[in-house]
């Protein structure tokens, strides 16, 4: 395992909104260096939030950050020399070209003559927006756009690249392309990239660790296959006719609970799910068991874990259930 310093390290980071709302509740990470570290979360996590302090665009209530070994408090002109940040809204100015955004982004962090062009035909190039080069940035494709704010990122050539959202508002085809291009700037030398997501896909395809953050804080970390490892056998899924409140969730669990095979039983709304050492064996307990306790199932779905899986059992809710539901300063958890 690598020695080298932490190219990102947050420690108990803390942020309150006015109004209460409690962004960041202790948030903590260690990204090593040269590593592609994916921020996972539903929609008000809290993910944002840390990009903007790891990026000197925010400073947090309490706690420390440092960023390519410089403290972003202490130090938060070094840390913008140091990093690239593609934000979830462009920078790009949509009257100009693209040639000419890189150019006055490439001035702007001190490169000029011969080294700037040289710099930005290779971004051009490496985008595949040589092309496009000559137009105004607003007659650009959604995915274009976003290749261009990657590119602006990058122009200086930081030591750790913050892509916010890469892929919010791609359709699947530009999704896919982006995917690509990141997975190949991951094999840059010594590039850093921190993604934030809301995609399960997009941080098990992309992210050699992942932090899956709930609330404003990290409920757990690791590899994406490291963490599903951690979910022994298989999941089983029943959606219930019954809705919320018609059926007792806590008979039902006790009752699921004492087979031997089937732990971890939940029930979120109408969705019950258990993790089961083999789900063809487990399946039709659980029917039999809700027959007997009233309830009646519209669908049993039996899958090997996912990240979704992942999140549940450490935020204890599925992630399409999860968006926007912030923490509330002294609010009960
Ligand atoms: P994410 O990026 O994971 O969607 P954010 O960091 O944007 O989450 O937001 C975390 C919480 O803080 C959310 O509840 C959000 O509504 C709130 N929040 C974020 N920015 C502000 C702000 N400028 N003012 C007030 N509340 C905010």
């Amino acid at each position: 395992m690598s020695t080298a310093p932490p190219a990102v390290e947050a420690s108990a980071l803390t942020k309150t909104y006015p109004g209460k709302v409690t962004a960041l509740d202790g948030l903590s990470l260690t990204v090593r260096p040269g590593t592609v570290f994916g921020l996972l979360g539903p929609n008000g996590a809290g993910k944002s939030t840390t990009v903007k302090i790891l990026t000197t665009l925010a400073r947090p209530d309490s706690g420390s950050a440092t960023v390519a070994g410089h403290d972003v408090l202490r130090h938060p002109d070094r840390v913008r020399r140091a990093i690239g940040v593609v934000a979830q809204r462009s920078g790009a100015d949509p009257v100009a070209t693209g040639r000419e955004n890189l150019l006055l982004q490439g001035r702007l962090y001190g490169l000029r003559g011969a080294r700037l062009t040289a710099r930005v035909q290779e971004l051009l190039d490496r985008f595949a927006l040589a092309d496009a080069a000559a137009r105004p940035v607003k007659t650009y494709s959604g995915g274009m756009q976003r290749r261009l704010d990657v590119a602006l990122g990058l122009v200086h050539r930081p030591e750790v690249l913050f892509l916010d959202e890469p892929t919010t508002g791609l359709d699947p085809e530009a999704r896919t392309a982006m995917w690509e291009e990141i997975g190949r700037l991951a094999g840059d030398e010594g590039l850093t990239i921190v993604l934030t997501t809301h995609y399960l896909e997009e941080a098990d395809r992309l992210a050699e660790r992942i932090a899956i953050v709930d609330r404003g804080r990290v409920v757990t970390t690791g590899t994406p296959d490291g963490l599903k490892a951690e979910l022994r056998g298989d999941t089983v899924q029943v959606e219930l006719y019954e809705a919320p409140g018609e059926v007792d969730a806590r008979l039902l669990a006790t009752a699921l609970g004492e087979f031997a095979g089937i732990r971890e039983v939940t029930l979120d709304g109408r969705r019950l799910s258990a993790r089961a050492d083999d789900g063809g064996v487990a399946v039709p307990a659980v029917l039999a068991v809700l027959q007997r306790e009233g309830a009646r199932a519209a669908s049993v779905t039996v899958a090997r874990p996912s990240l979704d899986d992942v999140y549940l059992r450490h935020a204890g809710r599925r992630f399409a259930d999860a968006d926007s539901v912030p923490a509330l300063a002294g609010g009960a958890r």
